[in-house]
């Protein structure tokens, strides 16, 4: 299994620290053509207004698109979640590959960043919670009935799935429990398809 990282922009480097023990091979994606050889996508953090411009010239978001409705699992962290969304506040483009909304920076400016435990499902494995870093994060306001929560933090779903496509609001790559990581590398086991 080849797992590509979206490298264009943020913190795409601290995936391929989790990914690699976990025995994938590990890409980072740049190109159309490294696109093609992945066989799972990581978006990672960042600034979801810089990477899509940044994937304009090789229309690398029309491109993932495609990918992923053909059955490419992918993992959105953060930013990546904004980017994969179905709607967007304040709006802006998305993909509309998991069917969220999501309202970006949503816990204001005050709390830019804060290191808060979450509740875990059991498709995560014991134990039932785990350390969540949350950096400008992007709160879930709707989820379809396809999607369901794997992560909580109160009431708030914080990690979600909709088959093959996961998203989180927190960063699992800036600490030191693999978990999300492992259950991304299970489900995709097996490529597109
Ligand atoms: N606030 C960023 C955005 O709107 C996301 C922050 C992050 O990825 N940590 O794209």
């Amino acid at each position: 299994m080849r797992v590509g990282v979206l490298a264009l922009q943020g913190d795409w480097l601290a995936h391929g620290a989790m990914l690699t023990p976990l025995g994938v091979d590990v890409l980072p994606v740049r190109t159309a053509a490294a696109l093609e050889r992945a066989t799972a996508l990581v978006v990672p953090g960042g600034e979801s207004t810089a990477m899509l411009r940044l994937m304009e010239p090789e229309r690398l978001d029309d491109l993932i698109a495609e990918r992923i409705r053909r059955g490419m699992p992918a993992l959105g962290i953060c930013a990546g979640l904004i980017l994969l969304a179905s709607h967007v506040e304040p709006d802006q483009p998305s993909l509309g590959l998991l069917d969220v909304d999501v309202v970006r920076n949503a816990y204001g400016r005050q709390v830019h960043s804060t290191i808060v435990p979450i509740e875990v499902d059991d498709e995560l494995g014991e134990p039932a919670s785990m350390e969540a870093v949350f950096i400008r994060a992007p709160r879930i306001t709707r989820q379809g009935s396809d999607v369901k929560t794997l992560g909580r933090s109160g009431e708030e779903a914080v990690l979600v799935r909709q088959g093959r496509v996961v998203g989180a609001t927190f960063h699992p790559e800036l600490t030191s429990d693999g978990r999300v990581h492992r259950m991304f590398c299970e489900l995709a086991e097996g490529g597109d398809g």
